[in-house]
């Protein structure tokens, strides 16, 4: 396997891809209802939840819709600080919810003090935050914004985007008192693109039964009426559901624990390195990422010219995204890649800027 450090699609494991070439079978079978109650019950060791994890055929940013439509009547709190955040506010206003925006410039977290003042100043049905802005490299602090707002508005609903974390970070849903989490296959669950997990609270489904106009194919109340029954009500992505069955094995068996601690190994590490460099970290420290550093470079630094070169060592790198693109690297250290990949990673890159 290639490691490549970008942030999703990544490598998947050749076991994994495999899985996914298991017979079709009819989805309204009990074999089929087997499968789908393990990785339900399984995503939800994962989500560290008691209530229920949607398997969507969709990517994550369905999800993202899929919590607008279901818990959003007319107004949401949409918090801004990077590429991802912002599309969840456009998805907002473009299922015609008014949205404001709490908006931080790009490599700023947002803070649980933010949050309180806007709380205060207008009533919000949800809250929309991205755990890990996967555009900047910044992490935000979920479980102290939980706690304000559910100090100061209980009966707003905290919805988090945890696209490029999930799997690579310990989020514990019922705990820290997320009432929606979502994520997506291909990044640190290191599975093919095509599914999304949505996990939703009873509050949340609560709040799903009396919202109007939620659509037909991400609604939670028919989601839910079919997965009661183990089931889905589309053709769900079989294919996929049997890789997510044996990889979410595999998680299990490295050790959610484990898998955390060698996340943010990594991390340290690419901190370290970049210290040593001299190429300064772009998110500020208490808020970095556990699964994708960013890494300010020199100017003259050129990203696909040095992936042309890594190239002959099987290695990639993401460029900065958007506005970055140029100014920094984005080191996805996610999913199935190791220490060991890192330091070749790393040791590429002092040997390319060597000259
Ligand atoms: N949210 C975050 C934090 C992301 O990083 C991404 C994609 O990179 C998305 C949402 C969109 O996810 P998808 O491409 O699976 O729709």
């Amino acid at each position: 396997m290639s490691p490549m450090f970008v942030p999703g699609p990544v490598d998947v494991a050749p076991e994994v891809l495999s899985a996914q070439t298991h017979p079709m079978i009819p989805h309204r079978s009990k074999d089929f209802e087997d499968l789908y109650r393990r990785s339900d019950e399984k995503a939800r060791r994962l989500f560290y939840t008691q209530s229920r994890v949607f398997i969507l055929t969709a990517s994550g940013t369905g999800s993202q819709e899929a919590a607008i439509r279901n818990l959003v009547n007319e107004r949401v709190l949409s918090c801004v600080n990077g590429a991802f955040s912002k599309r969840w506010y456009e998805v907002a206003t473009t299922n015609g919810k008014a949205a404001d925006k709490l908006e931080v410039p790009p490599g700023g977290a947002i803070l649980p003090d933010m949050v309180a003042e806007a709380l205060k100043k207008q009533k919000y049905e949800a809250v929309t935050l991205v755990h890990n802005e996967t555009s900047t490299g910044v992490q935000n602090p979920v479980r102290e914004i939980c706690q304000v707002v559910k100090e100061i508005s209980p009966d707003t609903l905290v919805c988090v985007d945890a696209v490029s974390s999930l799997g690579g970070a310990k989020i514990e849903m019922d705990a820290w008192g997320i009432d929606l989490l979502l994520t997506s296959s291909q990044k640190c669950l290191a599975l093919p693109p095509g599914l999304s997990l949505c996990g939703v609270n009873e509050r949340a489904m609560a709040r799903a039964n009396q919202v109007e106009n939620r659509g037909w194919y991400f609604d939670f109340v028919r989601l839910e009426k079919h997965r009661q029954k183990d089931s889905t009500p589309a053709t769900p992505a079989m294919s996929l559901i049997y890789a997510l069955d044996h990889q979410l094995d595999r998680i299990f068996a490295e050790g959610l624990e484990q898998r955390f601690a060698r996340h943010t190994a990594m991390a340290w590490r690419t901190w370290e390195w970049s210290e040593k460099k001299g190429w300064p970290l772009f998110a500020p420290s208490g808020y970095r990422s556990q699964t994708v550093t960013t890494v300010v470079n020199p100017p003259e630094f050129d990203c696909s010219a040095f992936n042309k070169f890594a190239a002959g060592r099987d290695l990639r790198l993401a460029n900065g995204y958007g506005d970055l693109k140029g100014k920094m690297v984005r080191v996805a250290h996610m999913g199935e890649i190791q220490m060991q990949d890192l330091e070749n990673l790393l040791a590429a890159l002092d040997d390319y800027t060597a000259g």
